[in-house]
């Protein structure tokens, strides 16, 4: 039995009629950028994270970047940056004209709100907590230093859709948070596509102006911005997708929920730690084990897909090599035994049992 790691083309099939549909609507009006299908999309995000605005970008990263931006932090602010992510997460800090500040992760793969108070200096500015592969951080913690330092929080929600911290959606915790739509993430469009929530209307105008060239009015620019927008082809896929969202993340839900009976007892395997007060939307399904290249070798011959999110901490890539900081010595042990097994609503149970028997006969 096939067990694929991700099978976009099953999720298009599913909503063949309804996706084709949304496409074909675009072209025949050739609304290509603009117009009221990404005005209808961000109205409806919104309101289904119950925050008051947001903003279409052009994809995630560009989200993170342009939210920092329009907080106005003195340049050369230092963000804290968890050291186990995505490199994007980072790579916004710095192209805002600030300074990446590693600190370590918990069991949950998310910010260790104790050493990001030990992190904390007087050019701290902003806490930028990744919910990573779905599980939200702690946001209580996170927001007491946050309050006692008079730091921003940034929430980054790329892998996040639909998760929930103590009965609330994240993207709601921030003073801004950033989502990416690239195809592989819980929600998903058919290219590259982000958005922006927040509360603060302030900053939801100020996002909207960086990501439209500063513009005010067609000729009108009241400052130097950029080009970053959620097309109308996009934002008509998103707004089919999202009617599916909850029932997606329920799903995974599932598929985590049997992994978790499945795997409870091989003692060699450390499955995720999810916290109670925490909805963990399952982006990614990972688990720890030693000698992973070889297990994943195993699986492989099992035909059975995984993959590694991040087979490399952050503060070893050559692109930090200069940061030169203290030890997060969790990330940097970690990145050897991550493995990410096949996780989506894509899986039937018959598949997700395979992987538990697959993982079961593995000897270490
Ligand atoms: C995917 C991802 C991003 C970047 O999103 P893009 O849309 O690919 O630019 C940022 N942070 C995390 C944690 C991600 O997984």
């Amino acid at each position: 039995m096939k067990v694929p790691f991700l099978d976009l083309a099953a999720q298009y099939h599913t909503l063949k009629a309804p996706l084709d549909w949304a496409v074909a609507e675009v072209l025949d009006e050739a609304a290509f950028v603009g117009g009221h299908r990404v005005a209808f999309f961000e109205r409806e995000f919104a309101q289904y994270l119950r925050v008051s605005h947001c903003v279409g970008v052009g994809n995630g990263t560009d989200a993170i970047e342009i939210a920092l931006e329009a907080l106005a932090l003195p340049h050369g602010s230092e963000i804290i940056v968890p050291a186990n992510t995505f490199i994007a997460t980072a790579e916004a800090v710095t192209r805002a004209g600030h300074c990446v500040v590693f600190a370590d992760v918990d069991e949950t793969y998310t910010l260790d709100p104790n050493d990001v108070r030990r992190r904390v200096t007087e050019r701290t500015a902003a806490l930028l907590p990744v919910h990573l592969y779905g599980q939200p951080c702690d946001m209580v913690a996170l927001n007491q230093v946050a309050a006692e330092h008079s730091l921003a929080l940034v929430e980054d929600c790329a892998q996040a859709h639909g998760a929930e911290f103590a009965g609330r959606k994240v993207g709601s915790f921030g003073s801004v948070a950033a989502f990416s739509f690239y195809p592989g993430k819980i929600l998903g469009a058919f290219g590259d596509g982000g958005a922006i929530t927040t509360d603060d209307s302030g900053v939801s105008e100020l996002c909207r102006k960086i990501a439209n060239h500063g513009r005010t009015s067609k000729y009108e620019h009241e400052f130097e911005g950029r080009n970053s927008r959620l097309d109308g082809l996009q934002a008509a896929v998103l707004r089919v997708k999202l009617a599916h969202l909850d029932l997606w993340v329920a799903r995974r839900r599932e598929v985590a929920a049997i992994y978790d009976e499945g795997l409870a007892d091989v003692a060699w395997l450390t499955r995720p730690a999810v916290r109670p007060d925490r909805l963990h939307a399952f982006h990614l399904y990972v688990v720890r084990v030693p000698q992973r290249d070889a297990l994943a070798k195993h699986l492989r011959e099992c035909s059975v897909q995984t993959g590694v999110h991040y087979p490399v901490a952050l503060p070893k890539l050559a692109a930090y090599r200069h940061l030169r900081q203290s030890a997060t010595p969790n990330a940097m042990s970690w990145d050897d035994e991550l493995l990410s097994l096949p996780m989506g609503e894509h899986l039937t149970d018959q598949q997700v049992h395979h992987v538990i028997d697959s993982v079961r006969c593995y000897m270490p």
